[in-house]
């Protein structure tokens, strides 16, 4: 097992971690920790960059989603959609629009009707392709786009997986037009599932490799703070009442909708919204500006 003295937390520094569980998804060795000071959790040890590095090459597809890129477009549409509904409002016929992690493009794809332009920046080879043989202008790396030019950056469920996320925020500010909005997506791990219900077999499932950091409303705020952004951060729950009772009921994921016959949409409202005042959803989102009045890190 880990010597816990090795483990220092990404955000204050603290040596003082305390281990949250004992598995991860598909039983591999590292553990999910808790700072004792700040309350910041993370998987420990992190993967090396040679094991990450195969590991997204080789692994992660097959192992965490198991669909191949046209796949994933279809099951991934109806998403899309719920997603550009909820950012409507931020688009304009002038918008020129950037993705982080576009995956075979479905994002894109129906956002792009509604903006000036869509870009997509994906590290997945086959993903790269499938968006390319659908229209769609995707990049290999950052590196690859303008700088000072997108007005809307999105960035869904990524940021878990980077390295070092306060460096990485600090530096795509330079992809940003003066004016432009960052949206970051992730999971929040406020949610009722692991902060309340703590279903063993949830749990287990939870924690995966894949996710470096573990954010919550707070933590969220403070590295787009320490990035040289102002933000607001907003809850979202994307599964429904059904979804958690089929965990608990045969510890594994049930989709959503189970219990459809049953339970009203008046009932399922109230029980998103509850989760979602609580900030005990599943999900949360920042949408973030450069900080003028900060230190603009170059
Ligand atoms: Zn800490």
């Amino acid at each position: 097992m880990t010597k816990q003295e090795e483990i220092s937390c990404y955000i204050c520094g603290n040596k003082k971690c305390s281990q949250i569980h004992d598995n991860i998804r598909y039983n591999l060795s590292p553990r999910p920790f808790r700072c004792d000071q700040c309350g910041f959790v993370f998987i420990y040890p992190k993967m090396t960059p040679e094991i990450e590095k195969e590991f997204y090459e080789k692994t992660y597809r097959s192992a965490y989603d198991n669909q191949d890129a046209k796949g994933l477009w279809e099951s991934s549409l109806p998403e899309a959609k719920r997603r550009v509904s909820r950012f409507m409002d931020l688009f304009s016929t002038d918008s020129k629009l950037l993705e982080i992690g576009c995956a075979s493009g479905y994002f894109l794809f129906e956002a792009k009707e509604h903006v000036k332009s869509v870009t997509g920046v994906e590290l997945t080879k086959d993903y790269v392709k499938y968006g390319r043989e659908k229209g769609l202008d995707v990049r290999e790396s950052l590196n690859d786009v303008p700088d000072n030019y997108y007005d809307i950056i999105f960035m869904f469920h990524v940021l878990e997986h980077i390295d070092d996320p306060i460096y990485f925020l600090q530096d795509l500010k330079k992809k940003l037009s003066p004016t432009g909005k960052l949206i970051i997506e992730v999971p929040n791990v406020e949610d009722v599932l692991v902060s309340v219900y703590r279903i063993k077999n949830h749990l287990d499932f939870y924690w995966e490799i894949a996710h470096n950091y573990y954010f919550s409303k707070i933590s969220l705020k403070h590295v787009l703070d320490q990035a040289g952004y102002q933000s607001v951060i907003y809850p979202l729950q994307r599964y429904d009442l059904s979804n958690h009772m089929y965990w608990m009921q045969f510890g594994k994921p049930g989709g959503q909708g189970y219990y459809n016959s049953i339970f009203t949409p008046a009932l399922l409202a109230e029980y998103e919204n509850n989760l979602k005042d609580k900030f005990i959803c599943d999900t949360i989102y920042a949408i973030a500006e450069k900080n003028c009045a900060g230190t603009d890190l170059k």
